[in-house]
């Protein structure tokens, strides 16, 4: 009988359409209200079925390999969860800025337990993934189920939204490298920073308003990241001077990004963005679903 021996998988990048922090709990975690959004930039994840051993390769010089891997941490959650006496080969082609708020690690976390769901036919379900997800990290269970939804909780309490794919995005990563603990540790509860309108944003973004969701994306993080460093308030001003309907920070940061009514106005927007930003990248918004490439 054939049998699947190695799978590649696409694991992308995503943004935050909104992002406020609603409270903290006892453990040191924030709940959160955020809308997440899966886009074009994507992490290429080779899993090769071996023995019982786990593996991780990666071409990325910041990126661990071996157990320091998230996706080791996955691959293990994955075989406890199943029973299944397994191993795997995990090889990753990193084209997403890392320590960027892009969620890189998380999305090739997802990755792992959704590939070696195929590749042992494992026969899980997409919430039995993102308990395993969960495990691993607070945004692995949106990179399971991808595409626009809504998280609360640290994360995990996930509503699915309508489709917001197809919108041209222009991102920039600056230089320098955000902690994401750092950021969370320094936000200022009840702070008066401007808050997103969670609900006014869903109801644009399911009318695929544009125009009106761009203008109204907040992110409550931008007050510690943008404080500490100002480029932030400068990339913004920038994209939005170079006709995006609106610009806003992502996750902890430190990449920046505007949303565009149309390819002509992202593609003009980012040749004049990428003069000034060598880390610039026009990418869309996706959907969900697991892309293969054939083995
Ligand atoms: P998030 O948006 O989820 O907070 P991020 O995009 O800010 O994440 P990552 O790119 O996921 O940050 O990387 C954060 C850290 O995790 C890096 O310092 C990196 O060394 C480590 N790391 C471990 N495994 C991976 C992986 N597979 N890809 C990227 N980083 C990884």
């Amino acid at each position: 009988m054939w049998c699947l021996e190695q799978i590649t998988i696409a694991a992308p990048a995503k943004i935050n359409l909104s992002l406020d922090i609603t409270g903290k709990l006892e453990n040191g975690y924030h709940t959160l209200d955020t809308i997440m959004q899966t886009i074009s930039i994507e992490d290429k994840i080779t899993l090769t079925k071996t023995g019982r051993e786990i593996s991780v390769f990666c071409d990325h010089p910041q990126v661990p390999a071996g157990d320091g891997n998230i996706c080791h941490k996955a691959a293990q959650a994955f075989f406890e969860k199943t029973a299944i006496e397994g191993g795997v080969l995990i090889t990753i082609e990193k084209n997403i800025p890392v320590g960027a708020g892009l969620a890189g690690g998380s999305s090739d976390a997802a990755a792992v337990i959704k590939g070696l769901n195929l590749l042992y036919k494992a026969g899980l379900t997409q919430r039995e993934m993102c308990k395993i997800g969960l495990k691993c990290g607070a945004d692995v269970p949106f990179c399971v189920v991808a595409g626009t939804c809504r998280a609360k909780g640290i994360g995990e309490k996930l509503t699915v939204l309508p489709s917001f794919a197809g919108v041209y995005v222009v991102l920039v990563v600056p230089d320098f490298f955000v902690s994401t603990a750092w950021a969370y540790e320094n936000y200022v509860l009840d702070s008066t920073v401007e808050k997103p309108r969670t609900e006014e944003l869903i109801t644009y973004i399911r009318s695929r308003d544009i125009k009106n969701t761009a203008e109204r994306m907040a992110n409550v993080l931008e007050s510690v990241t943008a404080k500490k460093h100002p480029e932030i308030r400068e990339i913004k001003n920038d994209i939005k001077k170079s006709g995006a309907c609106g610009s806003v920070m992502s996750g902890s940061g430190p990449s920046v990004f505007g949303l565009f009514e149309n390819e002509q106005k992202a593609r003009i927007a980012y040749s004049v963005i990428r003069e000034k930003y060598n880390r610039s990248y026009l990418a869309l918004t996706i959907d969900g679903g697991i892309k293969q490439w054939q083995n």
